[in-house]
């Protein structure tokens, strides 16, 4: 047999870190990574024979579970059809069209293929359709990899982007202006400041990639309201609720507002099925200044691959108000469990939610987590041995606090109940 260890060895020699996404190679909670070989349902098996419940869930695509027949079915007949054709094809159609049914607002889509390249274009979009050029982010939101959006937390009022990262120059951050989460007056004093340039404010539907920070009551409606009062664009990030979280058979953040929706939506993870698809929709006019009918430049080899189109149809179309019903109470049975559990042994914490999305932050009680400063702030170091207990225990959790916790369609009473059993020991672990 060949040990994780030993992947992780050969990995490590032939691609940097051993990985091709820098979360999975275990850095912030340290170990050797697990090397995945299979995945049926709620869980996956490793190169040693060891089985998890997986609560990462391909980081949010697998609704439905992994290998779910329909989608599974539907991916083999599109690959008996060929892997792609570089021409257009009718299933691109088809998920446009299921989006279109389900999105209020939603008028056209472009396909693309991975999030990041979503909110890079949908950027460039609103850049093009305003004629402006800056970009109100907000800090602790993450919308990809593109340059401009990886500006690093900056504070106070209309403090223009710092880099992220090496590799990304001020210029390119420049016409990015940060500012804190749920800080309205931070966003009224940038819209005072330099409201005529501004091209559009993006935002996450719920924050989910600083751990789960929902929007204060009215925050997403506020967004709406003073963009549309200065002529700027709403981008709402939906990579990661889309299709995810629900209210009243709505179909993402966006279905919790009443009586408005953001200009542009950017798609990704469950609308692939797995598979690598990503989106960009939103009002028709703002649309088609895209090419070919407008001056916009996108296009893309693998947009709209036909496996993909098909991947994203099935699990659209399975996508039940049942489905989320059972993974709305899966996820409260093991928030639940996982609040009493820390309680009782003695782990101050919050568990903040959003639908089915949940994430937990240490030594937050007093204040919650609202801001990315927040999130921050939390005892990040408990989750090392927290999150090692649990994979000790035969629970595959994210290998980060700050990312959300991703139950399926797929997470039975048995896989349910293996999670809560896991619970009261790594909450010791992470007493420690
Ligand atoms: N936007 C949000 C809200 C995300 O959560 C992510 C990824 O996690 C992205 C964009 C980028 O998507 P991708 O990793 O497919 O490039």
């Amino acid at each position: 047999m060949t040990t994780n260890q030993q992947l992780f060895d050969a990995a490590s020699d032939v691609m940097p870190g051993g990985v091709n996404s820098p979360v999975r190679a275990f850095g912030s909670v340290g170990g050797t990574p697990a090397f995945m070989v299979s995945a049926e349902g709620s869980r996956l098996t490793d190169a040693e024979g060891k089985e998890y419940i997986d609560l990462v869930g391909s980081w949010g695509p697998a609704l439905l579970g992994h290998k779910h027949p329909a989608v599974i079915d539907a991916v083999h007949a599109a690959v008996d059809s060929g892997l792609g054709f570089g021409a257009s094809h009718p299933s691109e159609t088809r998920l446009a069209e299921l989006v279109r049914s389900r999105v209020p607002g939603a008028e056209m889509i472009r396909m693309v293929s991975t999030g990041t390249e979503a909110t890079m274009t949908a950027v460039r979009l609103a850049r093009g359709a305003t004629g402006r050029k800056l970009v109100v982010k907000f800090a602790g939101c993450y919308h990809g990899h593109s340059d401009g959006l990886l500006a690093a937390a900056g504070s106070g009022v209309a403090t223009l982007g710092l880099p992220g990262t090496a590799g990304v120059t001020e210029a390119q951050t420049s016409e990015t202006i940060v500012i804190g989460y749920n800080d309205r007056a931070a966003l009224e004093q940038v819209f005072a400041d330099h409201g005529e340039d501004i091209a559009a404010v993006i935002t996450e539907g719920v924050p989910a990639n600083m751990g789960v920070v929902p929007p204060q009551e009215g925050f997403n409606a506020f967004i709406r309201e003073i963009t549309q009062k200065h002529g700027a664009l709403m981008i709402f990030d939906e990579v990661m609720t889309g299709f995810r979280i629900t209210e009243a058979g709505q179909w993402g953040a966006s279905g919790r507002q009443e009586g408005w929706t953001p200009d542009l939506f950017t798609f990704g993870k469950v609308i692939g099925g797995g598979m690598p698809t990503a989106a960009l929709a939103g009002r028709r006019e703002i649309m088609e200044h895209l090419a070919p009918t407008g001056p916009v430049y996108h296009a893309g080899t693998l947009s709209g691959n036909p496996v993909a189109m098909a991947a994203g149809a099935a699990t659209l179309e399975h996508a039940t108000a049942e489905v989320y019903q059972h993974i709305d109470s899966a996820a409260e049975a093991v928030a639940t469990g996982l609040g009493e559990a820390l309680d009782a042994a003695g782990v101050d914490h919050t568990i903040q939610k959003a639908g089915s999305l949940f994430s937990l932050a240490f030594g937050t009680s007093a204040t919650g987590v609202h801001d990315y400063a927040q999130a921050g702030a939390q005892e990040a170091f408990r989750y090392g041995p927290f999150f090692h207990a649990m994979l000790e225990a035969g629970v595959f959790l994210p290998p980060s606090v700050f990312e959300a916790w991703f139950l399926s369609a797929a997470h039975d009473d048995a896989a349910v109940e293996q999670i809560l059993q896991a619970l009261p020991g790594a909450a010791r672990a992470a007493a420690a």
